[in-house]
């Protein structure tokens, strides 16, 4: 058995406790008709969420993609009851305070006493939201992030109709910051999107540079920190990111995923904006929402409109249990993964049947089998990725620049620019004690995939 349960137990003691609350109210019949047919349709999406890899297991090592914490989701569920909408104080008074302190908890991990900011339904939106106020106050000026960026930044822009400039990255997968330096020479740059932690790699764009560089030359400064963000806590970062870390409450605005490291369900972003001021920006006057009082509301300095109040509720309830605090519990499982992730790229570094390009900076990891061209590389690369899955053994695939491996480019005939790699996002603090069980798997996968010689 390996779903966690228990949490199931202590819902229905909340539940009564929540229903205490209306005890003033009027009775009303709840039975809700068909008892037996709802027992059999769930019988029945059980049978279809068996078709899933298995998100909660060490094993599955491949993806940014694993459950919420027990108490995310027992808040999330205990919240449904009421189903709170956080667009306006009228359709979720608590879930709306909740948001506002748990968003304030996230902006204090950057140092931020004063903010403005809210949660959304992910990272897409709550990037959207930071590029729509760059856009207002530069307007007509360029978005420019890197080519290791989300690729959101660059459909978001033609979405706000906003010109993209890409920017080279170095051999890290870093933003190259002499390309930034002469792109900005050349005017036009309205805002830069600084990424801190990459979808693909983890790489962490150098904010001390960047940072010289608005010294010099003026520019809104976003940090796309989706997946990173909570890596602000960790005590085992390099001297090098954590130098652009501490750098992080310098930006204009902060994306972080909540459903990504913060151990929520999916639906939970949250955008952070340095001056409340922006604020104006949203200003509009609804005929339709029922303002019942004077205090502001979500929905007004929101761009999505009906919100659920329970991500709040989860969010809120799981800060309340893991503080976001360094050297606390929650610190401790993002140290956990990161330990796991420096564990693998060393054995992979040790290891010649194997290219590891950079160490990871979080904990994700990116490597390669070695082969002779870079055609051979991502065949054996895909082949090992299906063996490991048959031996129940989930990675992922990616694909890199073969710029960040020069002995490779230099050796491939066939003048490939890209190389399908082995990825792994070790976000589970499980994983750390897991590698002793995923690296032999590794080997097994590694010998179903070699090339037979032909007999
Ligand atoms: C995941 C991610 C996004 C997109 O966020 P969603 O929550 O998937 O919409 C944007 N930027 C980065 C760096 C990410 O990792």
């Amino acid at each position: 058995m390996s779903l966690e349960k228990e949490t199931l137990a202590v819902l229905p003691a909340a539940l009564r406790a929540l229903d205490e609350g209306f005890a003033d109210l009027p009775a009303v019949d709840v039975q809700v008709p068909g008892q037996e047919r709802i027992v059999g349709v769930l019988q029945q999406v059980a049978v279809r969420l068996r078709d899933n890899y298995p998100y909660f297991h060490p094993l599955y090592a491949g993806q940014m993609l694993k459950p919420p914490h027990p108490i995310a989701r027992a808040a999330y569920a205990l919240a449904t009851w009421i189903n709170p909408n956080n667009h306006a104080l009228d359709g979720g008074r608590a879930s709306s305070a909740m948001e506002k302190e748990a968003v304030a908890e996230i902006a204090a991990m950057f140092g931020w006493q004063t903010h403005l900011g809210h949660l959304s339904s992910g990272g897409t939106m709550a990037n959207l939201e930071a590029l729509w106020v760059a856009g207002q106050l530069n307007s007509g000026k360029k978005i420019a992030a890197s080519a290791q960026a989300h690729y959101t930044h660059h459909r978001i822009s033609s979405v706000l109709g906003l010109p993209f400039a890409e920017l080279p990255c170095d051999d890290r997968g870093r933003m190259d910051t002499k390309a930034l330096a002469e792109m900005l020479a050349a005017g036009e740059i309205g805002c830069v999107v600084a990424t801190l932690g990459t979808t693909g790699t983890g790489s962490i764009d150098p904010l001390p540079e960047i940072m010289r560089l608005r010294a010099q030359y003026s520019f809104r400064l976003h940090v796309d920190a989706a997946y990173g963000g909570y890596f602000t806590l960790a005590s085992n970062l390099t001297e090098e990111t954590r130098a652009a870390y501490n750098q992080i409450g310098q930006a204009d605005s902060i994306v972080v995923d909540p459903h990504k490291h913060g151990l929520q369900p999916y639906g939970c972003g949250c955008v952070l904006f340095r001056d409340p001021n922006v604020g104006a920006l949203y200003k509009h006057e609804s005929p339709y929402t029922y303002f019942t009082s004077s205090e502001l509301h979500l929905g007004e300095i929101s761009l999505e409109c009906s919100r659920p109040g329970a991500s709040a509720v989860a969010l809120w309830a799981t800060q309340k249990l893991l503080p976001l605090v360094s050297g606390g519990e929650f610190a401790g499982g993002l140290d956990a993964c990161r330990e796991a992730a420096v564990n693998l790229a060393k054995c992979l570094a040790a290891d010649s049947r194997w290219r590891v390009p950079f160490s990871p900076e979080l904990d994700i990891v990116v490597w390669a089998p070695r082969a002779e061209t870079a055609r051979m590389t991502s065949e054996l690369s895909q082949r090992i990725f299906t063996a490991a899955a048959k031996h129940g053994l989930h990675l992922a695939l990616i694909r890199l620049p073969i710029a960040y491996f020069p002995s490779l480019a230099a050796a491939s005939p066939d003048r490939q620019d890209s190389v399908l790699c082995l990825r792994s996002v070790l976000m589970k603090p499980e994983h750390r004690e897991w590698l002793s069980q995923i690296l032999p798997i590794l080997d097994e996968a590694y010998c179903d995939s070699e090339e037979k010689p032909a007999e």
